[in-house]
Parts: C-alpha cells; sequence; structure tokens
C-alpha cells in the first residue's frame, strides 16, 4: 500500500535563519505596539511586528484585561482625551454589541469593557490590512547594536529563528525588553509592585437587577467582606460587567511578576488558585448573579510595571499631580495614580475635574541610541508616575505619537532626538486638544453604601 510519491524523507542539514528587512521593527504586539505598528503601516512604511505570545494584543487580549481605562477625562462630562486609532476601536467593539461603558465613582471617569475576543479580531484585521507583518510566538533572543544605533533583533519562535533588520525599533514589550538586550539603561522599582491573574467569568445572570452595576457592587462587597474566608490576600479587589455578554471581569489576586523564568511562574501559580476560589466565593454566596455562571478563561497573569527605558526624560509623580504641559507634550492623561504595591491593596489616587497630565516625547525616546522609541508601559517614568500613564488609554496615544515620531524619522532625520516635537504634536494635535464628546449611556447610579 505504501506509495513512495506520497512522502519524502527530510533531515535538517543546515540551520535555515531567514532574515526579514523592513523599515520598522516593532517588539510588542499590546495595545502600544498595535497602535504603533498599525498607523506606519498606514504611512505605507514597510513594518514587523513581533511578540512572545502567538496572539494579538498583549495582555488586553491575554490576560485579558477586559477594561480599557484612561480614555476619558475626569468628572462628570468626560470627553474622549485620545481619539487617534480609538475612535476606531471603539466604534468597531460597538458594532458587534461587544463594549460596555461603565463611569466608574472610583476613577471619577468612564472605563470601557470589552469583549477580548472581539478586540484581538479587530486588532488582526487592521494590522492586515495596513500591510503589517506579524510574527507571533516570536520571542526576542538576541539585539545587535552598534553604537547608538540598533541594527539588528534575533527572534526564535517554534518553527526555528529568524531575524529582523530595520532602520528604527519600538519597544513596546511592556517590559523593556528590547532594551535590556540590547545592552541600554533600563529603570525598575526598588519595592515590588504586584500583577494580577485575572479570571473572565460567563453565564452571569444580570436580568434580577435594575443596573448591571448592582451586580458588580454586591460581588466587590462580598469578596471585600467574606475573602478572607475564602483565602484570598488581596482586599479591595474589583469587577467589571459586560452584559451584553453576560460576562464579568474579576480583578481580584495580586502576585508578584519578577521578570525570571522559573520565579515568574513560581509566584504566579497561588494567584491563579486565588481567582478560581473568589469565583467559588461568589457562585456559592451570590447564586442570583454567579450560581449558573462559569470561568471561561484565565489567561495570561497580568504584569503591571517592571523594567523602563532610561529616556531623555523620566516623568515624574510631581509632572502628575501638578499636570506639567510639556513643550514636548504628546500624550494626555487623567487616571489616577494606581500604584499595586502590596500584596492586599494598592494606592489609589484620583484627580478632580478637568485635570490631565502629560507625556512628554522625550520619555519614549533612550537616551542613548538613535533609532529607537518605546511606547507603554515601558516608558521612562518613575513608579508612581508611570502607574497612571501606563493604562490602555495612554498606551494608544504613546503609541500613536511613537509612529508620528518614526516616520518623521524615516523621513532622513539622522536621531529620533532630532525629531521636532512641533512636528508629532502637529500630527497627534486631537490628542492633545481636542475635547470630543462620546455617547456612552453610563449609569452613575450611587453605591448602597454612599446613599446612606
Ligand atoms: C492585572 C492588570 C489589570 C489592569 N487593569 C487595567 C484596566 O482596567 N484598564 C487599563 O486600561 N489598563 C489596565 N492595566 C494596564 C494595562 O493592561 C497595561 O499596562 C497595558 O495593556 C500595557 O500595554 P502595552 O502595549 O504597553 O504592553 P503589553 O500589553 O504588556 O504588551 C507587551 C507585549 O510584548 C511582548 N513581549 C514582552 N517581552 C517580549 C520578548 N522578549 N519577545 C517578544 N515579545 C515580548 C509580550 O508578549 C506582550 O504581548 C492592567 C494591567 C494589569 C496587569
Amino acid at each position: 500500500m505504501t506509495n513512495t510519491s506520497h512522502f519524502a524523507v527530510i533531515r535538517r542539514d543546515m540551520p535555515d535563519r531567514p532574515t526579514l528587512q523592513a523599515d520598522v521593527c516593532v517588539v510588542g504586539a499590546g495595545m502600544s505596539g498595535v497602535t504603533c505598528a498599525t498607523l506606519l503601516g498606514r504611512h505605507g512604511r514597510t513594518v514587523v511586528l513581533v511578540d512572545a505570545c502567538p496572539w494579538v494584543g498583549g495582555q488586553a487580549v491575554g490576560v485579558p484585561i477586559g477594561t480599557i481605562g484612561g480614555l476619558f477625562s475626569c468628572g462628570p462630562d468626560s470627553y474622549l482625551l485620545t481619539t487617534i486609532f480609538a475612535t476606531e476601536l471603539l466604534e468597531e467593539l460597538d458594532q458587534r454589541d461587544a463594549v460596555f461603558y461603565q463611569r466608574s465613582r472610583r476613577a471619577r471617569t468612564v472605563n470601557v469593557v470589552y469583549d477580548d475576543v472581539e478586540l484581538m479580531r479587530i486588532f488582526e484585521r487592521k494590522l492586515r490590512h495596513a500591510g503589517v507583518r506579524m510574527i507571533l510566538g516570536g520571542v526576542l533572543a538576541a539585539v545587535e547594536r552598534e553604537g547608538r544605533l540598533i541594527r539588528k533583533v534575533r527572534l526564535e519562535t517554534r518553527f526555528g529563528p529568524c531575524d529582523v533588520e530595520a532602520r528604527a525599533f519600538v519597544d513596546t514589550s511592556g517590559d523593556a525588553a528590547l532594551t535590556w538586550l540590547a545592552g541600554l539603561s533600563c529603570r525598575t522599582a526598588i519595592f515590588p509592585i504586584f500583577g494580577t491573574q485575572i479570571v473572565i467569568v460567563e453565564g452571569v445572570n444580570y436580568d434580577h437587577v435594575r443596573e448591571p452595576h448592582e451586580v458588580q457592587w454586591e460581588a466587590e462587597r462580598l469578596l471585600n467582606e467574606r475573602g478572607r474566608d475564602y483565602g484570598l490576600t488581596r482586599e479591595k479587589g474589583v469587577i467589571f460587567p459586560l452584559p451584553s455578554r453576560k460576562m464579568a471581569v474579576l480583578n481580584v489576586t495580586h502576585l508578584a511578576t519578577p521578570l525570571d523564568p522559573v520565579a515568574f511562574w513560581e509566584a504566579a501559580a497561588p494567584a491563579r488558585d486565588e481567582g478560581e476560589q473568589a469565583f467559588q466565593l461568589l457562585a456559592k454566596e451570590y447564586p442570583a448573579a454567579f450560581g449558573q455562571a462559569r470561568i471561561r478563561s484565565m489567561g495570561h497573569p497580568g504584569i503591571r510595571q517592571t523594567r523602563s527605558i532610561v529616556g531623555r526624560y523620566m516623568l515624574t509623580a510631581e509632572d502628575v499631580v501638578a499636570g506639567t504641559r510639556f513643550e514636548d507634550a504628546v500624550a494626555r492623561v487623567a487616571w489616577p495614580i494606581e500604584l499595586h504595591d502590596t500584596a492586599s491593596g494598592y494606592r489609589w489616587e484620583p484627580f478632580p475635574d478637568g485635570h490631565v497630565h502629560y507625556v512628554p516625547l522625550r520619555s519614549l525616546i533612550h537616551n542613548e541610541a538613535d533609532n529607537l522609541i518605546a511606547a507603554g508601559r515601558c516608558v521612562d517614568a518613575d513608579p508612581y508616575a508611570l502607574s497612571s500613564i501606563r493604562v490602555m488609554g495612554p498606551c494608544i496615544a504613546m503609541g500613536a505619537a511613537a509612529a508620528e515620531a518614526v516616520d518623521l524619522f524615516l523621513n532622513g532625520i539622522p536621531s529620533l532626538h532630532e525629531v521636532p516635537p512641533t512636528a508629532v504634536q502637529e500630527r497627534v494635535r486631537p490628542n492633545l486638544e481636542g475635547q470630543m464628546e462620546w455617547p456612552t449611556e453610563v449609569a452613575t447610579r450611587p453605591r448602597a453604601s454612599e446613599l446612606a
């Protein structure tokens, strides 16, 4: 029966190491990397987007975070702070009934709860239409640098190794992985900052309440009052409802996130157990909402803050609190300082109505390189300032600013340091000046405790 024309015997006789050539290599396909790569692709640049994970969307999809924070201003008349790329995401999520706007009384702004699978598909389509070439499951193994210029990144994938040579590099890895492997200076907090094992629950019943928020408030009350009985270490856990999908996002655990291959997963294991225990608490103590629910997913343990680049300027907590408007401001933020620096809780400092703070272009550009820029949660900021600007709204804004700076650089400017900030600002002006209203249909019903 064996027909030798149906198979071939093959053997690896020489290592293949393909090298891709691109204008730009973006390392990290999270919110900031997807934004940056898509906009550069739309500018006609050849872009290779690399991620160690086999999905597009970074933590927004793979954890999944479940809520876009920091897109809206503070106060009752919130407007969109970041519109570039963000409005198209919101529109497409809305078309798929995969979004829920939630006015957060804690954050004093509007949060955007989304379906992670829909967001991933939206990202994939946008990247493809922009002509971005993707290498997923591609772990950065080494970086070749000549003085102030990064030349090449070397990747390992399940299909073999691969290199990318480019004229400019964008570090959107969240952990400054590109910068670190290039041997350039990085910054890190000298105290632990905790991540979270998120749990996505489906089959949640929202029909027994007038407003979905009532489920959220009751669930948060139960977790805070009974959490210890169920072995939870974190207090003040938060829940985000997505009623159109009968889903809820449980953000109720804390875990250390050391950048070490063994220690990372050892720290993650107890938090994964606690995530399941938190769900069991809700199923048992709040059966009207969670009695028929199930855990839909527990993704990659969420990492809040680890390593940053050493940029031309370190954004400080003082800048954030003062709302300093830098001459080279390229992104606008109103999200609270949200530092998860203890196992049981976190610092939370919201801002008054109308407050905005800014990210300068200098915090994105590495001080020691001419063709390296960062965006997202590894830009240069002290731990307090970073805790405010690392949420996804500002990640979109920083990704857009990085794309424009790189596009200008590729027009023939010798160093990213010489890109005129005013030229970047001109291109991202809606993110700095606009006050776009956005229909959110948010409920603002006070908590039962606040009525007392
Ligand atoms: C538990 C938790 C809850 C949060 N809650 C919210 C919230 O409610 N709202 C909100 O807006 N924000 C929230 N945040 C913050 C927000 O999720 C992140 O800061 C944001 O998603 C960061 O986006 P990013 O693009 O900078 O990086 P990431 O999304 O982290 O993407 C970085 C990508 O780089 C890749 N990468 C890293 N190293 C390498 C390497 N060596 N080789 C190849 N690829 C690599 C990673 O695989 C990853 O996909 C939360 C964060 C956590 C952890």
